[in-house]
């Protein structure tokens, strides 16, 4: 994470993990954090699940997830793999055999507890199959699901009888001389996520996997993760996520990007700063900011635009974006480019001239990357 010594108020310094590999994705150490998400169709079906993926890797998504519960679910594997343009993480849950066959399927990792598959031979085998086909494998802890004797220990699911589920599971790979494994501690109670989650970070140096399970809908889902997530990866913590909402998997790539952009962790298309509105807006800034987004959706290139509706807080809000547009009087406004006030643009045009100056300086920018790329 590059330090910014103008105003370090906005650093974060993340917790030195370990790297491991999701398929070609780099998870842990100085990687990006990565987005994630999960199918919600029948794994069985391929065009279905495929059509997800491919929306989700669009969107953004690093890496997808797909349960794996049944035979018919792991042949698909096989051939969404192949397609797939993204790393699949097959989701298991005790069945051992499903996870070989995902394995032996492509699936670039596997969500799996180790302690629940059974005896040490049926580990072993698990084991032996991630390592033959290059996967690696995800420790999913759920308060809802742990084992029989930790809540016999604790009396209720609690961040420590969390925690010590996943060491537990962690050590079971790490006596079988496996270490490409990252780990998770999920609950839906936001405050025992992020007090389980704080306690890992110092129990293990694996990378993180950060969520809160069954968050809800798109609102209140949005909301727990992001003051859930939001706060974790504010103290560092966190090296992939995945937003569950029960909403659309392309939603929740969109909200996980959404906190990283907040925090400035990551960046990934138009961050569009836009007030809120009132009686002094020279435009109709809902509107237009909603034709924008859909508008500007295609842009992948980092970059921020500012639509604001009068002079009160535009010049200021332009100065610190790429594009920026205020409102002003009679149905007309200022464009400002890079900071600097530029032209004058009628409200009619206003949607179609924002997009094309957009598209400009994500094509500048874009010049620029390539050229410093190829001087490297
Ligand atoms: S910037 Fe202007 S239009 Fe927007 S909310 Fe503030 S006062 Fe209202």
């Amino acid at each position: 994470m590059s330090m910014n010594h103008i105003r370090p108020w906005r650093n974060i310094e993340r917790r030195k993990s370990r790297q491991i590999m999701v398929g070609n994705v780099p998870v842990g150490g100085d990687a990006p954090i990565a987005v994630q998400t999960m199918t919600n169709t029948d794994s069985g079906d391929v065009k279905a699940t495929l059509g997800q993926v491919l929306a989700a890797a669009e969107a953004g998504a690093d890496i997808v997830r797909i349960s794996a519960p049944d035979v018919a679910a792991t042949t698909a594997l096989k051939e969404i793999c192949k397609e797939s343009p993204v790393p699949i993480v097959a989701d298991i849950h005790f069945h051992y055999k499903r996870a070989i066959e995902a394995a032996e399927a492509g699936a670039a990792c596997l969500r799996i507890n180790p302690g629940n598959i059974g005896d040490e031979k049926r580990v072993k085998e698990v084991i032996k199959a991630a390592r033959d086909h290059g996967c690696s494998i995800r420790i999913g802890v759920n308060g809802g699901s742990l084992e029989k004797h930790l809540l016999d220990k604790y009396g209720e699911p609690c961040p420590d009888a969390m925690v010590e589920s996943g060491l537990d599971h962690i050590k079971i790979l790490q006596d079988n001389d496996f270490h490409e494994f990252k780990i998770s501690v999920k609950a839906s109670d936001v405050f025992m996520s992020a007090a389980a989650y704080q306690m890992l970070a110092d129990a293990t140096d694996a990378p993180i996997h950060l969520g809160i399970t069954e968050a809800g809908g798109f609102v209140s889902g949005t909301i727990k993760s992001a003051i859930g997530l939001g706060q974790l990866l504010w103290m560092g913590i966190g090296d992939t996520l995945r937003v569950s909402l029960s909403a659309d998997p392309v939603e929740e790539v969109k909200v996980g990007f959404e906190i990283l952009k907040s925090l400035g962790l990551r960046h990934r298309g138009v961050n569009i700063i836009s007030c809120p509105s009132c009686a002094r807006q020279g435009f109709d800034v809902i509107k237009t900011v909603e034709a924008l987004e859909e508008r500007l959706a295609h842009i992948h290139t980092p970059m921020s635009l500012s639509i604001i509706g009068c002079v009160v807080n535009g010049p200021g809000e332009a100065l610190m974006t790429d594009v920026g547009f205020t409102g002003g009087g009679a149905g007309s406004g200022m464009v400002y480019l890079a900071g600097k006030q530029s032209h004058k643009l009628s409200n009619e045009a206003m949607v179609d001239h924002i997009v094309e100056q957009v598209e400009a300086k994500a094509a500048e920018i874009e010049a620029v990357k390539a050229a410093e790329d190829a001087a490297e």
